[in-house]
């Protein structure tokens, strides 16, 4: 693995402690990080570097997954680390930036590989950017990478108008855009239960799938980012991004290499197949809700017009159900069907595809099958199948199943951050995935903005408003697995 170093902006935010100075730890303790390597982390204040380094030793001690196993260990990792005061728009920050890049590489010999990680609010990735092109942060001998945060874009326009300012500055291939989603380990073994299994590699298609339903379901409300979540609802938050990236996971096709451009083509020919919607139609193929007062956990819990920084008359989704059909001959009259929303009965991420009843009716109704995949908070896979009770001789539901062991789970932020070390970009989304993901979106945000589609009220503690179901019922299915 190539010697680096990594800069990181927002070095001293929430992400930064929470998951990315763990993050970087445990890779070091499992010696995944290259065999020498400098971190700078950056922030607004001045600080020396040792009060940097306590603070983040403090948040290995506090969030890390593998604690250390001694004071040794632990400084080794924080003797890579130094501290650069940074304001996003300020030239002359970027060049004492750059002084202390060229140092740690001198003294550590490093070859001028440089990763950007931009852990910093979306208003300053395209100032960044451009200040590392022009400092000469960016002009090195060896690789550069740019490693950003969601939101990337806030509607079609805006996503493609950001694109362009940060192509003036890094190639596509440079850019690896970070969809927490795809560092889930369970969203990772997606493409590979459904290729490395000639059985279910056989079933995958139309003639044996029923339909496909996506959850993401939350208890929590808007927490403390009301401020952001407001601009934003459950479709530019969950559904444009991680929501289709589940799609796009499910829906792929076998690639012909597990490699990065192979994966992320096929990625991209499902949101090309996805049957785009009109502004019109948006009524009829999505649910837009969102929460009222209820009970959630036992617990009365308030509406979400009133949260705290939340205006009175929001029309903001806290909740999205949708229909959506992939026009590929494979998929042709499978619906998918896709809901995310806050303050939901069950905190649950899972894909549950319902295979169709094709058999004969020797044993009278039996239970469709089922391959469920629970991504969150439980990771596993469990195929439900119709056995003999040998006792009665009746009919009966039974699973199998298999549970990953949750304390050796490497958390999503590792992976990945492991993946843009090594130049990996497989579970990065691509700009043209972005962009397609908007292209689709795009009606649906017009139709919410103009209220054509009307925004239904549900009850904290349920799982979305009646409609959820009915759309479901149009097609003679409902939402399986719900408590
Ligand atoms: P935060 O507010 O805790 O930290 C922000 C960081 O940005 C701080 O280090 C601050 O010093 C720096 N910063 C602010 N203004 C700056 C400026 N003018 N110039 C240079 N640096 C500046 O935010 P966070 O929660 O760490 O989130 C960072 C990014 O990650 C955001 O884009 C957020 O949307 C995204 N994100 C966060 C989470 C999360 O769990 N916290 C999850 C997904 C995505």
């Amino acid at each position: 693995m190539d010697k680096m170093t990594f800069v990181l902006f927002g070095g001293t935010g929430d992400l930064a402690n929470r998951k990315i100075y763990p993050a970087l730890f445990n890779l070091f303790i499992e010696q995944k990080m290259p065999s020498s390597f400098s971190i700078i982390g950056l922030g607004r204040r001045e600080m020396k570097a040792s009060d940097f380094q306590a603070s983040v030793e403090k948040s290995i001690l506090t969030f890390s997954r593998n604690k250390p196993k001694n004071k040794f260990e632990l400084d080794a990792f924080l003797n890579t680390i130094r501290y650069s005061k940074l304001d996003a728009a300020n030239p002359e920050d970027y060049q004492q930036l750059l002084k202390v890049v060229k140092e740690r590489e001198e003294a550590l010999g490093l070859p001028e590989n440089r990763l950007f990680y931009l852990s910093v609010s979306p208003a300053f990735f395209d100032i960044i950017a451009m200040n590392i092109k022009e400092s000469g942060l960016g002009t090195t001998n060896g690789w550069k990478r740019l490693v950003i945060e969601k939101p990337f874009g806030h509607d079609l326009q805006s996503a493609r108008e950001l694109n362009r300012k940060l192509s003036n500055a890094f190639q596509e291939e440079e850019i690896y855009r970070i969809d927490h989603y795809l560092g889930k380990p369970m969203v990772r073994n997606l493409e590979a239960l459904e290729s490395a299994n000639p059985v279910l590699q056989a079933l995958w298609n139309n003639q044996y799938i029923a339909n496909v339903q996506i959850t993401a379901s939350e208890t929590v409300g808007v927490e403390k980012r009301a401020g952001y979540y407001d601009t934003a609802g459950a479709i530019r938050d969950m559904f444009q991004n991680h929501m289709l990236q589940l799609l796009m996971m499910t829906a792929m096709q076998t690639p012909k290499k597990l490699e990065a451009e192979e994966i992320r083509k096929q990625k991209i020919k499902v949101l090309e197949a996805l049957r785009p919607l009109r502004k019109e139609d948006v009524s009829k193929q999505i649910v837009r809700g969102q929460y009222a007062a209820g009970v959630v956990d036992n617990q009365l819990v308030k509406g979400y017009k009133e949260e705290p920084g939340v205006p009175a008359d929001s029309k903001t989704d806290t909740f999205i159900a949708a229909r959506l059909w992939v026009d590929h001959p494979d998929w042709q009259g499978v619906p998918f069907f896709i809901r995310t929303g806050k303050k939901m009965q069950e905190k649950s991420t899972r894909i549950v595809v319902e295979f169709k009843n094709n058999g004969n009716d020797l044993y009278g109704s039996t239970d469709p099958n089922l391959l469920v995949i629970e991504i969150n908070p439980n990771e596993s896979v469990t195929f439900h199948l119709n056995s003999k009770n040998p006792v009665n001789s009746k009919m009966e539901s039974i699973n199998l199943d298999y549970t990953s062991n949750q304390e050796d789970v490497p958390d999503g932020y590792e992976l990945l951050i492991y993946d843009a070390i090594r130049g990996d970009s497989s579970f990065f989304a691509h700009w043209n995935e972005v962009e397609l993901a908007w292209k689709w979106v795009q009606p649906v945000l017009e139709a919410f903005e103009e209220d054509i589609i009307s925004l239904e009220l549900y009850e904290a503690g349920k799982n979305g408003p009646e409609s959820a179901y009915r759309l479901l019922e149009e097609n003679g299915f409902t939402w399986l697995l719900d408590k």
